[in-house]
């Protein structure tokens, strides 16, 4: 068995060239209504089917039944040029790297002057256009522009950009594209069953992964890897250890160290890359590609289903598993991150030490100042009280590597009982625990978390239970109105299952402030919405009526437009379970009235409560504070200038 598949396989008709159809069906038309041109331009990736479509076409054009999009594979043309036929002398392939001068084009224009030896056309297929020079070119142009009746021209060419404008100008230019990995998958499939080997999906998916959208790589790759296989078949076990791609548990290995911050497992992982002689490239390109899996699975919750994630059963469960391990923006910050290191390996020197370097900015992403680290940093303070909560210490869950996440959250829990006037310190979580006072810290955490890991089924039946009933209890009888009693309300919604109306709602602005950071995390999911109110914030609440302040007027006209603001109303629903309705306004215009009512509220009921965020101005706090208090940063030090 011949396994050079490629050149077995060669498409023998338009309809059979994989993944250009684009391409293919136009040309088919032209031939089948005897619309041609006189000369075409194919360009387009190498490996593409570029050099196999000129074929056709010859064969096509030349068919003693045509011109016709299905050659007849039976008159003396069609045999001649059949794939691996001997080829036909009236179909002349010329490579233009090593063809390109001045002489071989002089040459070419005089022999087109012959009629054809025995075939309809003259078919000069001319390779790597892009290497025609200058001056061979112009020896040419009369001819490619008006050519004899019997002549056709077509140029291939991998740059088109580079091709002599004068070319272009004077062709027909079709664009391939690379084959997607669907097309390429079903491709190899058909192949398999052709060549009788049995073959795994998830296999078939990692050679169209390495082929890279190229037919032709693909095919080499799958004809190693059958003829490497054994009585199973094609494999992913067989496929991935032949092609070197990085074993699953080292992926996992990898994930779970970045979503805990663990830096000892993280460069345990390095360590055994470099030490088992795994090529860092492709270490962190099969990374990439994992988180790339972990981002759609967040995305799209069925992505598995949908077949847009292409692995085995078993790792696709460990990939949604990972899914929920990583936050959305630390899931793109570290995508980010990797990205960038694995340009920085091409031709690196030292790879281990990108890759450490790459390891350590991956585990701080306090360090990154831009708006992802920030929202990264934020998910993983989520998590760390969420899983505090879980019934063990805080501190068991977070690893001894990681800095400024752990320490906010271990210190909260004393904060939690203690603390009375820096509410906002903490926006999600200070304001329950305020009340803790009179009950023990530890189900106040909890109280907390599920409105934090946005009700995590499980764990909100959990926390109702632990939830004291008569903090509750008091709070609801004390008031019924937004004004006071915050404390307690606001962890009230989190608790109770379904949505409940605006107008039955307890909750207070203070509580939508404390709660915004989860909602924005309910609204990550969808991107766009996430992009237009990641910086909002709630700035009135009456009447069931939310005012949430962006900052600017443009933003305001595209929630209104785009049906966002729909988005924010249904990711507070989901979060917070109150029904309500959205007014977005612009900040500055919006805080004075807003502000002013909630202070009224707030400072004339219950005065002993702590400021609330929009009782304090702005410009009289320092930027350290503003951060502590925003994003539940902690101060480690400062560094004089
Ligand atoms: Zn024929």
């Amino acid at each position: 068995m011949s396994l050079a598949l490629y050149r077995t396989y060669r498409p023998a008709r338009l309809a059979d060239v994989v993944g250009q159809e684009h391409i293919t069906m136009p040309l088919a038309r032209a031939l089948d209504n005897d619309r041609l041109h006189h000369a075409y331009l194919f360009s387009g990736p190498r490996g593409c089917g570029k050099t196999s479509t000129a074929r056709i076409m010859a064969r096509s054009l030349n068919c003693e039944q045509g011109p016709t999009s299905k050659p007849c594979g039976a008159c003396q043309s069609c045999v001649d040029l059949t794939a691996g036929g001997p080829g036909s002398i009236d179909v002349i392939e010329l490579d233009a790297a090593s063809h390109g001068g001045v002489d071989d084009t002089r040459d070419l224009r005089e022999r087109a002057m012959f009629a054809p030896a025995s075939s309809r056309y003259k078919i000069y297929i001319i390779d790597e256009a892009h290497m025609v020079s200058t001056a061979g070119f112009n020896a040419l142009l009369k001819l490619v522009e008006e050519p004899p009746e019997h002549v056709r021209f077509i140029f291939a060419t991998t740059d088109p950009d580079k091709v002599l404008t004068t070319i272009r100008s004077r062709t027909h230019n079709y664009a391939f594209r690379l084959v997607g990995n669907k097309d390429l998958q079903k491709h190899l499939a058909s192949i398999c069953e052709a060549e009788d080997v049995s073959a795994e999906p998830a296999a078939l998916a990692l050679v169209a992964r390495a082929g890279a959208g190229s037919v032709r790589d693909s095919l080499s790759i799958l004809g190693q890897v059958i003829a490497g296989s054994g009585t199973d078949g094609v494999t992913y076990a067989e496929v991935a250890g032949q092609l070197g791609v990085t074993e699953s548990v080292v992926l996992d290995a990898t994930i779970e160290a970045i979503a805990n911050r663990d830096g000892a497992a993280l460069f345990d992982v390095v360590e055994g890359v470099v030490d088992s002689g795994h090529e860092p490239r492709r270490f962190v390109s099969d990374l990439l590609e994992r988180m790339r899996d972990v981002i759609v699975v967040q995305s799209v919750p069925d992505a598995v289903q949908r077949g847009l994630v292409d692995t085995p059963d078993d790792e696709a469960q460990q990939i949604v598993a990972q899914a929920e391990l990583l936050g959305p923006a630390e899931a793109s910050r570290a995508a980010d991150v990797i990205s960038r290191s694995l340009g920085e390996l091409k031709g690196a020197t030292a790879p281990r030490l990108r890759l450490e370097i790459m390891a350590a900015r991956l585990l701080v992403p306090s360090a990154e100042r831009s708006d992802v680290g920030a929202l990264a940093r934020i998910e993983h303070l989520e998590k760390a009280l969420a899983s505090g909560a879980r019934g063990a210490e805080a501190t068991a869950s977070t690893q001894a590597a990681t800095q400024a996440p752990t320490d906010v959250a271990t210190e909260l829990t004393p904060k939690a009982s203690t603390q009375d006037s820096t509410i906002s310190t903490t926006p999600r979580k200070s304001k329950p625990a305020t009340k803790a006072s009179a009950a023990p810290p530890p189900p106040k955490i909890s109280e907390v978390a599920p409105s934090t890991a946005m009700d995590a089924d499980a764990e909100s039946s959990e926390a109702g239970a632990t939830a004291d009933p008569d903090s509750s209890g008091n709070s609801e009888s004390a008031d019924s109105s937004e004004t006071s009693g915050a404390p307690t309300h606001d962890a009230k919604p989190a608790t109770t299952t379904s949505t409940v109306s605006a107008a039955d709602s307890d909750i207070t602005l203070e509580g939508f402030v404390t709660m915004w950071p989860a909602v924005m995390d309910t609204l990550s999911r969808t991107r766009v919405a996430w992009v237009l109110f990641n910086d909002s914030r709630p700035v009135s609440w009456s009447d069931g009526v939310l005012a949430v302040a962006v900052d600017s007027p443009g933003k305001v006209a595209n929630a209104a437009s785009s049906g966002h603001d729909e988005k924010l109303r249904a990711a507070i629903a989901d979060t917070l379970k109150v029904d309500l309705r959205v007014d977005v306004v612009v900040a500055s215009t919006a805080n004075a009235p807003a502000s002013g009512t909630s202070e009224a509220n707030s400072s004339s009921n219950d005065p002993a409560d702590a400021p609330s965020v929009d009782d304090v101005n702005v410009d009289d706090i320092s930027g350290v504070d503003l951060v502590m208090r925003e994003m539940g940063a902690t101060q480690i030090g400062e560094i004089e200038h």
